[in-house]
Order: C-alpha cells, then sequence, then structure tokens
C-alpha cells in the first residue's frame, strides 16, 4: 500500500494542545506518534485490518460484547487526533457515518436485557468529541439501563483535547458512577501542562483515573522513558493500568515491537519500578483470542514470522511478529 492511500484512508488529524507539544520537533515521541511518518508504510504480511477479531463480536452496530460480563459500546466513531498506530485505523473511513444517537436505543435494549454485564466500556474513537448534552443524555441512559455496572469512558481527551474536561464534563461523569476514566498516554512528553491541568480537573472532581499504555517501537521501548511516565502518573494520582503490545493492525509494522522485546524491557522496568508504578503487559490475541497478560511461560516458540501463544484454558494462538 503506497503512502497515498494510507493518507487517503486515515489522514492525519492533529489537535491544538498537541501541536503545542510538537513545536518544531518533528521526529520526537510525539510527532512519531500523530504525525504521518514511513513507520507506518512498512510491510507486514500478516497485519489485518480487524486485528482484535472484534467483528466476530459485534451483536449490533457499535457493540461488542467478547467477555462474559464485559461489553464494549462505541460512543464515537472519531478522534481529535489520530493516532498513527491506532488499532482501529483500517475502520475509520467505514464507520463515517456512524451516529450515537442511531445505536442508542439499541444499546439500551440490550444492556436491559442481558443482566449479566457488570462492565461497560465506552470507546470509539474518543468520547471526548461528544457534545456535552449528547454525552450526558447518553451515559443517562446507560446508566439507567443498568445501575450498577462500573463504566469505564476510555480516553485521550486530557492530551487531545484539555480544554473539553471541564467542570461541566467532570460533573457528567461523576453523576454516572462508578466510573472510571482510563486514560491513553504513552510518554512522558503527553504530560504538558495542559493536560496536567485536565488531569487535575478530574482529580479534583474524584473521578477515579487510571492509564493505558501501547509499547511502541522507538517511541517509548526503553524501561527508564516508562519508568518515568508511570511514576509521574502516580504521582499524580493515576493508577497505570495496562501496558499493551502493539496489535498487528495493517499500517502499524513500524511501531511494533517484537514479542520478545516487549518482555524484555518489562522485565527491566519491574526492578525500577513498584508494585503500584507497573502496569500490567498485555496482548490481544487474534481472531477474537481476547486480552492476556504477556508473560515468558505463555510464549511457546518463535517462527519465522509468528509466534505461538497459548492462552489459559489451553488455546493456541499464531501471534504475527
Ligand atoms: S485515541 Fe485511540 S481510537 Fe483515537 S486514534 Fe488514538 S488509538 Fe485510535
Amino acid at each position: 500500500m503506497n503512502n497515498e492511500k494510507w493518507k487517503r484512508i486515515f489522514p492525519e488529524k492533529i489537535s491544538k494542545n498537541i501541536r503545542s507539544i510538537i513545536k518544531d520537533d518533528l521526529e520526537g515521541p510525539v510527532a512519531l506518534q500523530f504525525l504521518c511518518s514511513n513507520k507506518e508504510y512498512e510491510d507486514n504480511p500478516h497485519a489485518v485490518d480487524d486485528a482484535l477479531g472484534e467483528g466476530l463480536y459485534q451483536m449490533q452496530e457499535g457493540l461488542i460484547h467478547c467477555y462474559n460480563n464485559r461489553v464494549l459500546l462505541h460512543f464515537a466513531a472519531d478522534c481529535p487526533a489520530r493516532c498513527r498506530f491506532c488499532f482501529r485505523k483500517n475502520s475509520f473511513s467505514q464507520r463515517s457515518s456512524y451516529y450515537l444517537e442511531d445505536n442508542l436505543d439499541s444499546y439500551v435494549k440490550y444492556l436491559s436485557e442481558d443482566n449479566t454485564v457488570t462492565d461497560i466500556l465506552i470507546s470509539g474513537g474518543d468520547p471526548i468529541i461528544l457534545d456535552l448534552e449528547l454525552l450526558r443524555k447518553s451515559l443517562k441512559l446507560i446508566r439507567d439501563a443498568n445501575p450498577c455496572a462500573v463504566i469505564r469512558f476510555c480516553s485521550r481527551g486530557p492530551l487531545t483535547l484539555p480544554e473539553k474536561i471541564t467542570q461541566e464534563f467532570v460533573e457528567i461523569l461523576k453523576e454516572n458512577m462508578p466510573l472510571w476514566f482510563v486514560f491513553h498516554v504513552n510518554h512522558p512528553q503527553e504530560l504538558n501542562s495542559a493536560t496536567l491541568e485536565a488531569l487535575e480537573r478530574l482529580r479534583e472532581g474524584m473521578i477515579p483515573v487510571v492509564s493505558q499504555s501501547v509499547l511502541l517501537k522507538g517511541i517509548n521501548d526503553d524501561e527508564h522513558i516508562l519508568a518515568q511516565l508511570f511514576n509521574q502518573l502516580l504521582r499524580l494520582g493515576i493508577k497505570p493500568y495496562y501496558l499493551f503490545q502493539a496489535d498487528a493492525v495493517a499500517g502499524t509494522a513500524g511501531f511494533r515491537t517484537d514479542l520478545m522485546d516487549s518482555l524484555e524491557i518489562y522485565g527491566r522496568l519491574k526492578i525500577l519500578n513498584g508494585g503500584l508504578a507497573l502496569p500490567a503487559l498485555a496482548v490481544d490475541l487474534p481472531g477474537g483470542g481476547g486480552k492476556v497478560f504477556l508473560t515468558k511461560e505463555i510464549v511457546l516458540e518463535k517462527h519465522i514470522d509468528y509466534y505461538l501463544i497459548k492462552r489459559e484454558d489451553g488455546v493456541v494462538f499464531k501471534y504475527p511478529c
């Protein structure tokens, strides 16, 4: 696939705060995440569009039910800024006609009829882009349909659109407790003053915040960078939650670390950071195999272009290098 095609499928989009961090550092760790570069044009013959196999568990448009008690709801189809390594980068254009209003009723019906759901992930795109009134209405309907489930609001908003995290936004989240804000952050440089102020507003509003990060080649694949990021988050009252292996999605090969390198980096990180500042290293298995904790024990063997990984229940998956 050539450069022009990638730019058409997943056009560059950069927000004001991200521009203010990048400035002229076009080879820096933030620029590399958001500016088109040769990293995303490297070939990966095993990469697919839907590396997680979410399509297999899509019960209706925008609703993924992969694990017994957990449901993922797409609240938005786009983001304020687009990460070049995004695992949904190939489905952005297909979802251009997606509107939350069209799916709300069916989300509510599904949740009202399934009383096994204890965990609702709100994702996208990034739900931070929603108009506040639509967000208020949508979260209330979801909460009314399932009064007890924990809601996880997954967003890069404190970095990509910090101005959106206003008092009013925080109040909307507070009205729908129990709710956790899951902040996607990958590098200490992302924690500039605007991001920190947005996180502080969440903290002042008593919204519990955890982080999730993606291990990215040439960006944060270094235990010292990760240790600095996770310690800084911890000082802000944010528990580092997940560190993900980057998925084998078409157009992201240049961002992916080798599985064994990831394990080595994580091993060294464990020496540097205590448990509170240590997220779980996790990998999403291909073909809808779900998320597993990545340890040396589950990696059975390496072949030329894939690893064999054994899930807890004994099922073995081919994981693309
Ligand atoms: S914020 Fe998340 S969904 Fe949006 S482009 Fe980045 S990785 Fe993809």
